[in-house]
């Protein structure tokens, strides 16, 4: 068939390594442009393979090569080189379903289970504890080492009625699979209001209703200020080292005696900075996980 007069797209194929999915998702949305799919590959849980779709009559040769160009410095910060890029010139489709069809049920760990909100859960992980979150936030998707490294480790908890703090919510990811792992209250905050409204909303198609889940725009004394116990068991924090070490001298008014928190979001090379700053401040200090560069700790007053 001839496509010169049809309506046609422009698919770009490209194979990644997950930790630079988010940083993609985010510069996608940066760049305005959301006909996008990661296919996930469950027999090598360290590849993706990012789909782009774009109107073929607006984009040319050179549009698409500065694109690609965008993608540079984000692989350039992990010491990657970008994969070749395949493009296909495709016919017109439905793509309200098409493009969907690339996104897949994502287990983490042994009992959760990522799934896109139009998806069912497939018989294999119907024992899972289901986290409904589409693909394409960009405010954590789940496929972050460092969030799921996070997810890990909240699994391996005993969550049960405990009250848990999510400082830098994000999509609400770590929220949700707080409540899901049995939480009895989680309170959120984020210093970015798209982030808090993502959460919100996610935390209501998981059918956490205000009683569950509170989430406020803010940081870690919006979250002093606004906890009902004063203090919570459980404080998850994703952000980075830099970050995470100007909020630390506050952990200690945000945590219960007996509490613990999980801090994830730095690479092993800023760690040992970070654990010693804790340390500093009286916290006893784990290295609980490590996953390609990033690292998981946990402190509590123990
Ligand atoms: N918790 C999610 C998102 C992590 S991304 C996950 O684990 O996937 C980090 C989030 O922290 C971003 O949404 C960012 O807006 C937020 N953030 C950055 N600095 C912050 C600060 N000082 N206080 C609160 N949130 C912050």
């Amino acid at each position: 068939m001839n496509l010169s007069n049809e309506i046609f797209w422009w698919r770009l194929e490209l194979e990644l390594l997950s930790e630079l999915e988010e940083s993609f998702v985010w510069k996608l949305g940066d760049l305005g442009i959301y006909r996008f799919a990661i296919e996930y590959h469950p027999e090598s849980p360290s590849k993706r393979t990012l789909f782009v779709w774009l109107v073929g009559n607006e984009w040319s040769e050179l549009q698409r090569e500065n694109l690609i160009n965008c993608f540079v410095p984000l692989v350039n910060v992990f010491k990657l080189n970008l994969p070749n890029p395949i493009w296909q010139k495709i016919s017109d489709e439905d793509w309200t379903q098409s493009w969907k069809i690339h996104w897949k049920p994502d287990p983490v760990g042994d009992s959760l289970l990522i799934l896109p909100s139009w998806l069912e859960a497939p018989e294999e992980y119907l024992q899972r504890k289901v986290i409904h979150l589409d693909p394409g936030s960009a405010f954590g998707t789940g496929s972050h080492p460092s969030t799921r490294l996070c997810l890990k480790a909240l699994e391996a908890m005993p969550l049960k009625g405990l009250r848990v703090a999510d400082l830098g919510c994000g999509s609400g990811i770590l929220s949700i699979a707080s409540l899901c792992l049995g939480a009895k209250h989680v309170t959120a905050v984020d210093i970015d209001s798209l982030a808090v409204n993502a959460t919100r909303e996610n935390a209501q198609i998981n059918q956490f209703n205000s009683e569950k889940i509170e989430v406020f725009l803010g940081s870690v004394d919006t979250l002093i200020n606004n906890l009902e116990a004063k203090t919570v068991d459980v404080l998850v924090c994703n952000i980075l080292a830099p970050i995470i070490k100007e909020l630390a001298p506050s952990f200690d008014q945000l945590i219960a005696p007996m509490g613990r928190a999980l801090l994830s979001g730095l690479l092993i090379s800023q760690s040992m900075e970070l654990q010693n700053y804790l340390i500093s401040l009286g916290w006893t200090v784990y290295v609980l996980e490590d996953q390609g560069p990033w690292r998981l700790l946990e402190i509590s007053m123990d």
